[in-house]
């Protein structure tokens, strides 16, 4: 077995703490990343306080991960000891059903296995990216551009990827007017595509205070999403709405902003089901979408796309000591705009 040093919620809704455990030994197609660094995504603290589902603790979260390849198994091909490399938020799926063979394996028939809060194969839990190594499959491992600060890569592995796909899927392009709604590790990197793709691009927020940032991020327009005048002055003008919103919000609010047949697509994921008015949706056959991640090829083609671009997010570091401070700001709304856990120090 492999020894980890990790960081882990022991019981639902506890602190995060020292945590030691052991990985499976790497299988002739796993590698071992050392691991630099880790990204804290909402997901983390939704999962820790078992907002979804009922979790599997010790939970190790973090499914934003970069570091260097310390190990390969004799099967490895595309990665070589000393590489950069990738872990997001799935380290496996059957890779047999037909969203698999696609390249969707977010969308697995069977179910995509997940970085942390899950069990693998094997039937063992998965342990996430707060701590010193992980063994992945290198099927499952992200190649990471070199030319890029490596702790500011780390949230692209799910953040990035997760604004990247629904961009993408919804042939977002130059003459798109896109909607971002939140300005958190999500919005911000839905900011950078949309307006790296050509859009016109508006972020809707909460909070006045993030105005200037917005604008530096992406954002051709902000609008204060309890202004009702500002968002009607918006109505029917929207190709796609992109929603980030980690917590309960009025979805109605959204929906009259879309064009004949455009799309809200649902990526922030709060624990309560929210109440949608069928009358937007009649009136001009608007949608409300959800999208997932992303599967790993079009995960690897947003990682070059950031590299061409010099596309990477705006991060804090924070150190392995802090990271229920971090959470505590995170649910208080108070990060710009990814909290990212340097690993490495901590070894
Ligand atoms: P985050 O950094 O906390 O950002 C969330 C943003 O939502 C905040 O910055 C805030 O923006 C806005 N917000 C928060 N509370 C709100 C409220 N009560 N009403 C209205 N707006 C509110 O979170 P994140 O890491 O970007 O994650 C966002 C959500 O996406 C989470 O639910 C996460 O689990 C989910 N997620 C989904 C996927 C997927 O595959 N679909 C992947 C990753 C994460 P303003 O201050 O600008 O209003
Ligand atoms: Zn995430
Ligand atoms: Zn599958």
């Amino acid at each position: 077995m492999i020894s980890s040093k990790g960081f882990a919620a022991k019981t639902v809704k506890s602190h995060i703490e020292p945590f030691n455990f052991e990985r499976r030994d790497p299988l002739p197609s796993d590698m071992v990343i050392t691991i630099e660094f880790c990204g804290i995504c909402h997901s983390d603290l939704h999962q820790v306080n078992d907002d979804w589902f009922p979790g599997i603790f010790p939970m190790v979260p973090g499914h934003e991960i970069v570091g260097r390849v310390s190990q390969v198994g004799s099967a490895v091909k595309k990665f070589k000891v000393g590489d950069l490399a990738g872990v997001g938020c799935m380290v496996d799926s059957c890779r047999q059903c037909a969203p698999c063979k696609a390249g969707l394996e977010q969308y697995c028939d069977v179910g995509m296995i997940l970085t942390y809060n899950a069990r693998d194969q094997q039937g063992n839990p998965t342990y996430g990216g707060y701590a010193n190594n992980i063994v992945v499959d290198e099927a499952f491992a992200l190649r990471v551009p070199a030319n890029l600060d490596l702790a500011a890569v780390a949230p692209l592995l799910c953040a990035g990827i997760t604004t990247y796909s629904p961009l993408h899927h919804w042939k977002v392009g130059k003459h798109s007017k896109v909607g971002i709604v939140g300005l958190g590790g999500l919005g911000h990197m839905g900011l950078k595509f949309a307006h790296a793709l050509g859009a016109h691009v508006v972020l809707f927020s909460t909070s006045a205070r993030k105005k200037d940032d917005a604008l530096r991020l992406g954002a051709n327009e902000v609008v204060l999403s309890n202004d009702a005048n500002a968002m009607q002055k918006h109505a029917a003008s929207f190709d796609l709405i992109l929603d980030t919103v980690s917590a309960d919000h009025d979805l109605n609010a959204l929906t009259p902003l879309l064009k004949l047949d455009a799309t809200l697509v649902l990526v922030g994921a709060p624990d309560r089901p929210a109440a949608v008015s069928a009358f937007p949706l009649i009136m001009k056959r608007r949608s409300i979408a959800g999208s997932g991640i992303g599967g790993i090829q079009e995960t690897q083609e947003m990682l070059d796309f950031c590299g061409q671009h010099n596309i990477v997010s705006d991060i804090e570091i924070v150190p392995t000591t802090k990271i229920n401070e971090a959470y505590k700001r995170l649910l208080a709304n108070d990060v710009k705009y990814r909290f990212v856990i340097d690993i490495a120090r901590a070894q």
